[in-house]
């Protein structure tokens, strides 16, 4: 493996966000290798540079955006959100700060969407109207998925949509030229771009993986052979796969291992996996059609999402197959299977209130068979842990990826990105979607596959620019805002640090309420100062410290300067300030102080 050894470590980069100083530990920083790569003569201002960025994606899995930027044209891919973390609780979502864009919405020529994962059209509804309402570029069923999303925001703008398909090349702007790709994924209709740029050309595929038939032979090979025959000037290929070892595992494989679990299972089959799996779901509903089944969705979104997806004909369901969930006891156990949502444990989720015995129509009994065909997202483990405990406790019997192999994931591992990095043999290498270390692997198989130097494979992180020339990849200087915009019920970006850091405060350390009632006229206790607890300790098992507390408050008030008895702003302050010294002093914890003054 080699190391980074000539590449520099960026200086401070001055004034960081919100997001880089609470998510990226410090030590992070100092190790980080991103790239700074020396001009060599090379100057920039004569020549012609794309302005390459990410708004989110490459700190995470989630809340994928990025834009090529040209003198004043400007061509966005993808807008996605991303789920909360333990350092925002109490959030909906976190979606990509757009405001880069504030002053430059008309050089916006395009919205290209490569597929329809939340991570990739979520961000949507909240931010259109900010970029100026741009055509969306895309395919006919992330259009359908899209608008299905929009309608849920009543007030969101009515979208324009391009539909393109594979194999077409369109004008966007005087100095881009778009040619679209199918490419393997999850799901149906995902496309990739080859963007023809001033400098040179760009492919980027989006989420992608190789489909093997159950031999082993890799499909659909050809479109990335003629890529490889275009000169590409860069390739940005996703790292979520780039540190696991091997090929994706052929999606037949999957089938036959699901078919194998229908044909000896007696009782109900009761399925949970991504609403968004839709090529997972169209083919375990053809096994269920094969074995004489029902099939019974369980969850909004999924619902949804076959809908769409059947309407547009990407998925080919007999009429009969599909019944209503309130007839589902009308069928014997073996002519049930269940789709539902929540494989990952999610608290919301079918699978859920199905276990926790919320469900209206599904209860897990003695000889039901779950499957968990998803593989379990970092993170999500506990939740996902509590799930099998659950439904082992109450007679299920489970299956899921770990145990056999019933889920294959849509990310290309190390195996696969080496052979698209050799098919394409690109000029330049930029490793994207993903967590720093993904990112990094990502950049040493290319740097180990295509003999590329470190400063020809640049890692960046969000709001960092890449500046292509037609020789070179320049890593800016510059810092585009990408700290955290929040969405919280109908609030977007109303939700700040303050807001989060008290809501970490009271999550870890619980809240102390103190209610002071003095006399307008002499500044006295007219009565013993009252104290709530929340989530701080138990207030009767504490008497001792309570009262304590209230002979603390009281010395403290009767020790206020004359001047300032009738200052309610230097009181609360004082008292905060002193109460949680105080606390603190007796049981080494920092609740949250709040002083209530209340004069008659
Ligand atoms: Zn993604
Ligand atoms: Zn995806």
């Amino acid at each position: 493996m080699r190391t980074n050894t000539n590449i520099k470590t960026l200086p401070p980069r001055g004034k960081r966000t919100y997001e880089s100083r609470t998510r990226r530990p410090s030590f992070a920083r100092s190790i980080k290798p991103a790239v700074k790569i020396e001009a060599r003569g090379v100057n920039l201002d004569s020549e012609l540079t794309v302005k390459f960025a990410a708004l989110g994606g490459l700190e995470e899995v989630g809340r994928n955006m990025m834009f090529f930027e040209y003198g004043d044209e400007i061509i966005i891919i993808d807008a996605g959100l991303q789920f909360p973390e333990e350092t925002t609780p109490g959030i909906d979502f976190i979606i990509p700060n757009t405001s880069y864009f504030e002053n430059k919405k008309k050089n916006i020529r395009a919205l290209i969407i490569t597929h329809g994962h939340l991570d990739h059209i979520g961000a949507i509804p909240y931010i259109m109207e900010k970029l100026g309402n741009p055509v969306i570029y895309t395919t006919a069923l992330n259009k359908a998925m899209i608008i299905r999303r929009q309608e849920e925001f009543s007030n969101a703008p009515k979208l324009e949509f391009e539909i393109v398909k594979n194999g077409e090349t369109r004008q966007i702007s005087k100095n881009f030229k778009v040619e679209f790709f199918s490419t393997a994924h999850t799901i149906p209709d995902s496309i990739g771009v080859i963007l023809d740029t001033p400098v040179g050309k760009m492919v980027h595929p989006g989420d992608f993986r190789i489909d093997y038939d159950i031999e082993g032979n890799p499909q659909n090979m050809d479109t990335w052979e003629k890529i490889g025959k275009q000169k590409i000037h860069t390739l940005l290929l996703e790292s979520t796969g780039a540190d696991k070892e091997g090929h994706s595992l052929s999606e037949r494989i999957v089938e036959a291992e699901i078919e194998k679990i229908f044909k000896k299972v007696e009782g109900r089959i009761i399925i949970a996996t991504f609403a968004s799996l839709l090529n997972r779901l169209s083919e375990i509903i053809k096994i269920a059609e094969k074995y004489n089944r029902k099939i019974f969705i369980s969850g909004f979104s999924m619902k949804a999402n076959i809908q769409i997806a059947q309407n547009l004909g990407y998925m080919k369901i007999k009429k009969e197959t599909v019944a209503p969930l309130e007839e589902i006891n009308k069928y014997r156990d073996d002519k049930i299977v269940v789709l539902c949502t929540g494989a990952q444990g999610e608290s919301n989720a079918s699978l859920m209130r199905i276990i926790n015995g919320e469900h209206k129509q599904i209860q897990i009994k003695k000889g039901d068979t779950v499957l968990l065909s998803s593989s379990v997202i970092p993170g999500n483990e506990r939740s996902v842990q509590i799930l099998l405990d659950d439904i082992a406790r109450q007679g299920g019997i489970i299956y899921h990826s770990r145990m056999v192999d019933i889920h294959s994931s849509g990310h290309a591992p190390q195996e696969d990105l080496k052979i698209i990095m050799k098919m394409v043999k690109p000029k330049f290498y930029t490793p994207v979607h993903g967590y720093y270390f993904m990112r990094w692997r990502n950049a040493q198989l290319a740097q180990e596959s295509l003999k590329l130097k470190p400063e020809e494979t640049p890692i960046v992180d969000n709001g960092q620019p890449i500046l292509f020339s037609k020789n070179s990849a320049i890593v800016s200087e510059e810092i585009i805002p990408t700290y955290y915009v929040m969405v919280d019920g109908l609030g977007v970006g109303d939700v700040g640090e303050v807001v989060l850091r008290d809501r970490r405060a009271l999550a870890q350390e619980g809240m102390v309420v103190v209610i002071a009632t003095l006399d307008r006229r002499t500044g006295h206790f007219l009565k013993n100062p009252d104290i709530i607890s929340r989530g701080f300790i138990y207030l009767k098992e504490n008497k001792e410290l309570v009262e304590d507390l209230r002979k603390k408050i009281r010395l403290m008030i009767s020790r206020i300067p004359r001047q300032q008895q009738m200052d309610a702003d230097y009181i609360k302050g004082m008292m905060r300030d002193q109460i949680s010294q105080f606390l603190y002093n007796k049981t080494k914890r920092r609740p949250m102080i709040l002083p209530v003054l209340i004069e008659v």
